[in-house]
C-alpha cells in the first residue's frame, strides 16, 4: 500500500517508534529512522529493516530538541528519497515529580521534545506534502493528551498541546490531500514505562511484576498493556487510503482508560 512512499518516524530506535517503523516498512514504505542509542544497534536495526522488508532505510541522528537539526533531517530525507509522505512524530521523554520539585530543565526538555519538535517537523515537511497533494501526519500523543495524572505536569501539558496542534494542522491542510491525526495510547510496555515501574517497585517494596500490574490496573479497566505492534497497526491504518477523510481526530488505544 505504501510502496514508493517515504515515512519518517522520530524516536524510532526503541519502543513504539520502532514498531511503527517496522509496520510502515512491512507496508512498503521507505524509511528515515531517528533516535538515540548505541550506534551498532541502530545500524543493525536499519539494515534489518532493509533486509526484512525490501525497502530503503536511512538513519538521522537529529536531536528533536534542536530545531536546526530537525530542519536538516527533513531536508536530508527529501533529498535522499524525494519526499516525506508519512510523518510520524513519536520521540518523547518523561519525568515524574510534583510541580514544586519539577526541575526546570526537565520541563524545557519535555516541551521541546514531546511538543515543539512536532511543530518543527510539520512546519518543514508540510509544504512538500501540500505540493504533492498527499500526506499523512501522525502524532503520537497519549491518554495524557486527553486527561491528566499527578506528577506529570510537563508531559500532560505537552501531550494536550500536541492534540491541539493536530487539530489546527488538520484544518489548515484539509483540502490539500494531507491528514493529521493523533494516536493516544494508554500503557504500552516500553523502556519509557519500564523506568516508571522500576521506580514504583522501589518506592513500594513490590517486585517489578507486582508494580507492573498495579500500574496498569490503576488507570485502565482492561488490566493489560497495549503492545507497540498494536500502535504500529493503527498508524498503518491512518496512513492508508481507507483513512483519507479521517483528520483532526485523536484515536484512543488505552484499554478503556479515557472511557471512565
Ligand atoms: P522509548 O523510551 O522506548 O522511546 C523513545 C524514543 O525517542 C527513543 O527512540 C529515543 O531515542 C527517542 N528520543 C528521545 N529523546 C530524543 C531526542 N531528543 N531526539 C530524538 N529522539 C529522541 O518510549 P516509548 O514508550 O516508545 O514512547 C514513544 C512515544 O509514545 C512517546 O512520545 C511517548 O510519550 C508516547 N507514549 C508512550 C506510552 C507508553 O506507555 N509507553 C503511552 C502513551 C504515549
Amino acid at each position: 500500500m505504501l510502496k514508493g512512499k517515504t515515512a519518517l518516524v522520530t524516536g524510532s530506535t526503541s519502543g513504539i517508534g520502532l514498531a511503527i517503523a517496522r509496520a510502515l516498512a512491512k507496508d512498503g514504505a521507505n524509511l528515515m529512522i531517528n533516535g538515540f542509542g548505541d550506534k551498532a544497534a541502530i545500524e543493525k536495526e536499519r539494515a534489518g529493516l532493509e533486509k526484512d522488508f525490501g525497502i530503503k532505510a536511512r538513519y538521522s541522528a537529529a536531536d528533536m530538541s534542536k530545531p536546526a537539526e530537525i530542519a536538516a533531517m527533513i531536508a536530508e530525507t527529501e533529498k535522499e528519497f524525494g519526499s516525506v509522505d508519512v510523518l510520524v512524530n513519536n520521540a518523547g521523554i518523561q519525568h515524574v515529580a510534583n510541580i514544586e520539585d519539577f526541575p526546570i530543565d526537565r520541563w524545557d526538555a519535555i516541551i521541546a521534545i514531546n511538543l515543539s519538535s512536532s511543530f518543527h517537523t510539520i512546519r518543514a515537511a508540510i509544504p512538500g506534502m501540500k505540493k504533492r497533494k498527499w500526506g499523512r501526519i501522525i502524532n503520537i500523543a497519549s491518554a495524557h493528551g486527553l486527561v491528566a495524572s499527578g506528577q506529570k505536569v510537563a508531559y500532560v501539558a505537552a501531550k494536550h498541546g500536541l492534540v491541539g496542534l493536530t487539530k489546527t494542522v488538520a484544518i489548515e491542510a484539509a483540502n490539500d490531500g494531507v491528514t493529521c491525526n493523533a494516536i493516544c495510547p494508554g500503557w504500552v510496555l516500553t523502556p519509557l514505562v519500564a523506568k516508571q515501574i522500576e521506580a514504583r517497585a522501589q518506592q513500594s517494596g513490590q517486585t517489578f511484576d507486582q508494580a507492573k500490574v498495579a500500574l496498569v490496573s490503576e488507570k485502565q479497566p482492561m488490566h493489560e498493556f497495549s503492545s507497540p505492534e498494536n500502535i504500529g497497526a493503527l498508524a498503518v491504518f491512518l496512513a492508508s487510503d481507507a483513512a483519507a477523510s479521517i483528520t483532526g481526530s485523536s484515536y484512543s488505544i488505552d484499554g478503556g482508560w479515557t472511557a471512565q
